[in-house]
């Protein structure tokens, strides 16, 4: 028992600890599981390790009426320093199933390739490659699994992952079994779907409680070299407009016709730190955790950057990352 937790959590606890042990781990510091490196504890933490694992766990909460909230691998998320009240489930299902015939053996087209959502996205494109498949090139340098890139239409280089999905399966609290949903159900656009929520939110705050299993991707074949290449290329241009260290990629939407960073840089603000948070001074859309910051400090960045771009430019930027946890008597940002 933990005086924090509500008695649903508590009852949780109890049943999802019967079932899987010590794997289940209590008030789990969430900085640990995010790319940014930020986070307060989850009240409940377990790691899925095969998709009825996922299902399993998340049905099980459902039914404990707790909320949940499935993590890839927290590279689009600011989490509050209060954490998370609820389930957090760590997607780790990690098959892939790849088309048979030889890597280059054009009779076999189409190609199609079935991924579990935990799969690691650049070590899919390095995978994908050797076997002579293209699709995922633009993949390579966004970390993230196959499910948060079929939640985020995440993209990069003029491809999106909406190019190359031909379906996902899913498995929702409404529904109760698993379902192949086509690609246009997903109502894709620039890094939103309809399973995308925006702003910021609690765990399980979603209008419908939903959990990515799988992905069947559509690829070409071409030379492994030439994949190679292509990924090289976007590596190198990465490495030299976007800063190392620990950030969660762009963190405002490009706004149409314009970019983030561009607003962000013209209005002086490249360099700029509260805390232990800073606005990359080699890329303006890139926030970065410079020392210790807390989720704090990058909502007061973010506000500050929203609030001079609108006062210098009349433009209003959209988050492109999700916040997500509990924010305390913090107003929520109402713009998102
Ligand atoms: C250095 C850096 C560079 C980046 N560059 C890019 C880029 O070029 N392009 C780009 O698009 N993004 C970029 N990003 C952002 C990030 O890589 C993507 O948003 C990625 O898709 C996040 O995947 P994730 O697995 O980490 O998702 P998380 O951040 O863990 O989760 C994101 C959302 O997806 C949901 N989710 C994840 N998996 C599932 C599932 N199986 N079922 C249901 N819901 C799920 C989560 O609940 C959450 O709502 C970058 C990030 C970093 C740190």
């Amino acid at each position: 028992m933990n005086a924090r937790h509500s008695t649903d959590v508590d009852a949780l606890a109890e049943v999802l600890g019967d079932r899987f042990g010590q794997r289940l781990r209590l008030d789990e510091p969430l900085a640990a599981h995010t790319t940014l490196r930020v986070g307060g504890p989850a009240d409940l933490w377990l790691t899925a390790a095969t998709l009825d694992e996922l299902i399993e766990a998340m049905c099980i909460a459902w039914q404990h009426q707790v909320a949940t909230f499935v993590l890839g691998s927290g590279a689009n998320l600011l989490v509050s320093d209060l954490g998370v009240r609820g389930l957090v489930v760590q997607n780790r299902c990690q098959g892939v199933t790849l088309p048979e015939g030889e890597p280059t053996d054009e009779a076999s087209d189409p190609p199609r390739t079935v991924v579990e959502s935990g799969v690691i996205l650049p070590s899919l494109a390095h995978r994908l490659a050797r076997q002579g498949l293209s699709g995922l090139e633009w993949a390579v340098g966004v970390p993230g699994t196959v499910g948060g890139a079929v939640v985020n239409n995440a993209g990069a280089h003029g491809s999106y992952t909406a190019d190359c999905l031909v379906r996902a399966e899913l498995y929702s609290q409404r529904h109760s079994r698993r379902e192949w949903r086509s690609v246009n159900w997903f109502e894709y656009g620039y890094r939103s779907s309809r399973l995308k929520q925006s702003g910021t939110r609690q765990a399980g705050e979603r209008a419908e409680q939903f959990v990515v299993l799988q992905a069947e991707l559509a690829l070409s074949r071409k030379s492994p070299a030439e994949i190679e290449n292509r990924m090289a290329a976007y590596t190198q241009r990465r490495r030299a407009t976007q800063p190392p260290g620990a950030s969660i990629g762009s963190m405002f939407k490009n706004p149409p016709g314009d970019y983030a960073g561009r607003l962000i840089e013209a209005a002086d603000l490249k360099g700029v730190q509260i805390g232990g948070a800073q606005i990359s001074p080699v890329h303006a859309n890139f926030f970065v955790n410079q020392a210790q910051a807390s989720a704090s400090d990058f909502v007061a960045l973010i506000e500050l950057a929203r609030q001079t771009v609108k006062a210098r430019f009349d433009v209003d930027l959209e988050l492109e990352i999700e916040r997500i946890g509990d924010w305390g008597n913090e107003q929520p940002v109402a713009h998102t």
